[in-house]
């Protein structure tokens, strides 16, 4: 069974770059899965909680032989292999992977939550994901990625490089 997912990678600690990187590296050695396509790494401000580092974010697209709660326990495998610590809730991290579409699934458990619930409050996961699938629907809201970014309250900077 193939599945088409969309995750959302994050860094605000250490060197950024290579954690994003690796974490790509680390998605795509797994065998059932294969990047379809990365977006451009953006320079972005700190959301939520904000007197903290800037972040470099990005999004791929892959194509995988996992169900859902299988990669989200694989992408919580590379984010404790990128030395990840949980200090509290939007703190400095190296690495964070976050599962933002699934095929077109629906998800709401506590530990799973498909669409990622913050997608449309967020440039810094809006814009990358633009770059890669502008006319994706998400499916509860049922409006394009496009309209959500021209929608979206947000007003943080987002730089591309
Ligand atoms: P946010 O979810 O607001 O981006 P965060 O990424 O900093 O915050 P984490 O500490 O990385 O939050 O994750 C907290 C929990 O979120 C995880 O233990 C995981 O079970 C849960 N979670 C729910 N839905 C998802 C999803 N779509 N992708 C990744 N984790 C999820
Ligand atoms: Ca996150
Ligand atoms: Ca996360």
């Amino acid at each position: 069974m193939e599945n088409i997912a969309y995750i959302g990678i994050g860094s605000n600690l250490g060197d950024k770059i290579t954690h994003c990187n690796d974490a790509i590296k680390e998605v795509s050695k797994h065998r059932g899965n294969t990047i379809l396509e990365v977006s451009s790494f953006c320079r972005t401000e700190p959301w939520g909680k904000e007197d903290q580092n800037w972040f470099v974010n990005s999004v791929i697209k892959i194509k995988t032989s996992l169900t859902a709660p299988q990669l989200l326990r694989f992408l919580q495998g590379v984010e404790a292999q990128l030395k990840r610590v949980r200090e509290y809730r939007w703190s400095p991290r190296t690495i964070d992977l976050d599962i933002l579409f699934f095929n077109d699934e629906v998800i709401n458990r506590p530990e799973l939550q498909i669409p990622h619930p913050l997608i449309q409050d967020r440039r810094f996961v809006l814009v990358p994901l633009n770059e890669i699938c502008p006319q994706l629907i998400h499916p509860t809201l049922n409006e394009s990625v496009r309209e959500l970014l021209e929608r979206t309250g947000d007003n943080k900077n987002v730089i591309r490089t």
